[in-house]
């Protein structure tokens, strides 16, 4: 019955084995593909060259995202918003 028991002992071992390289399989994986991911946004503070926009009070070029939109009009600040509201 002791060569039973070592059969058993074996097998057991190899399930545990089997389950723990499964997991560290998974962990592996999920890590590579959010190191993926991250590679494929680009990372904060860096600026994609997007469309410049001209404000319509000062005439300076700005990067469309930082102006401020009314309508069809932009604006390099809420000052010079204001400003052309009041003409
Ligand atoms: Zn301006």
């Amino acid at each position: 019955m002791l060569f039973l028991q070592i059969i058993l002992t074996i097998i057991l071992v190899i399930m545990i084995l089997r389950l723990l390289a499964g997991y560290l399989f998974r962990r592996f994986f999920r890590k590579l593909q959010s190191n993926f991911d991250a590679s494929q946004t680009p990372p904060p503070g860096q600026k994609t060259m997007g469309k410049m926009v001209k404000c319509d009070y000062c005439d300076v070029y700005l990067p469309i995202e930082e102006a401020i939109s009314k309508g069809q009009h932009y604006y390099c600040s809420t000052a010079h918003l204001q400003h052309h509201d009041k003409q």
